[in-house]
Order: structure tokens, then sequence, then C-alpha cells
């Protein structure tokens, strides 16, 4: 009696395409200096503040009353939020 691989490894590549990342956006995006939130005005429209182009890294709140860490940033609205506004 022969025994023949029964098993195949299937190894499916299911990286998601629809992420909530925008890499390739091409538009300049501004980060309130003083709620952190991400728009392309120059005035904020959460706060009113003053925006920069100077920004590090953000983070997309989806669900701010789950989130930690929006919690710990104090925000209250979802949407996208620079990690470090210059
Ligand atoms: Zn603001």
């Amino acid at each position: 009696m022969r025994k023949t691989e029964a098993r195949r490894q299937r190894r499916r590549k299911a990286r998601s395409q629809h992420s909530g990342v925008e890499m390739a956006n091409t538009k300049q995006l501004r980060a309130c200096k003083n709620c952190s939130y991400i728009s392309e005005e120059d005035t904020c429209p959460l706060c009113g503040g003053q925006t920069s182009k100077e920004f590090q890294g953000y983070l997309i709140v989806v669900d701010h009353e789950k989130s930690a860490i929006a919690k710990q940033m104090g925000i209250k609205v979802n949407g996208k939020f620079a990690l470090r506004v210059r």
C-alpha cells in the first residue's frame, strides 16, 4: 500500500486590499496643531485651530468610543488624527 500525500498545503495570501491606509494619497493633508485632526483645510473643521503640513504619522479612528488610543488622546470623533504635529 502506498500513501499519497493527502494534504496539500494551501496558503492564502489574503492581504486585505481595502485597508484604511492611504499610501498614495497625493492630496496635501494638514493636521490641526490644537487637536491633531487631519483635514485638507487651513483651519481645523473640528475646533477651528490652525493646521500644519508638518506632521508625522496618523491614526484612523473608526470607533472612538471603543478606542483606547482615542480616549488617551482625548478624541471624541471618528476621523484621522496626526500622531505628532509640528
Ligand atoms: Zn482642531
